[in-house]
């Protein structure tokens, strides 16, 4: 745990977050493939430990029914994944391992959509903990239970994804 400065690629956006885990995920759904061109790896903190500088700079995009993605509007970085519906998952703000200043010193700890990963790439390192699909959607199938989404009128494969 630690505090973190960092930012876009332009500037027009920083933050300060502190308490910092150093333990990072990675996720290899096909949103967040596209979203970073690659898989996204992330460090989930508390809303509240991140500060911001130029919010009027981020733009949000609801990427998902439960969650959206926020961006420099300036130079387009991706900022922040964030699950936006109430519920065991809510509070927390994902930052993509990017945009610190310093992104040294994590820990890669578990990738998602594991078996969504393409041939082309691997993580070195071994002893992570791996999901699949399936087990995400298992395990977050809370979400899609919370009031706030009762009556979901035929979600979509992409709607299953983070
Ligand atoms: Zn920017
Ligand atoms: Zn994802």
């Amino acid at each position: 745990m630690t505090e973190r400065t960092g930012g876009c690629m332009c500037g027009a956006v920083r933050f300060t977050a502190t308490e910092v885990p150093d333990r990072i995920g990675a996720c290899h759904c096909e949103m967040c493939r596209r979203w970073t061109g690659s898989a996204l790896l992330g460090v989930t903190i508390p809303l509240e430990k991140v500060e911001w500088d130029g919010e009027d700079h981020i733009g949000r995009i609801q990427s998902s029914h439960w969650a959206e993605r926020g961006f420099c509007t300036k130079c387009g970085s991706g900022l922040y994944f964030r699950v936006t519906m109430e519920g065991d998952y809510s509070g927390g703000i994902e930052l993509p391992v990017g945009v610190f200043d310093d992104p040294n010193g994590f820990v890669l700890s578990n990738e998602i959509y594991i078996d969504h990963k393409p041939d082309s790439f691997a993580y070195a390192g071994e002893g992570r903990k791996l999901m699949t699909r399936q087990d995400c959607i298992d395990k977050f199938a809370v979400l899609a239970d919370a009031p706030q989404n009762a009556a979901p009128t035929g979600p979509s494969e992409k709607e299953e994804t983070r």
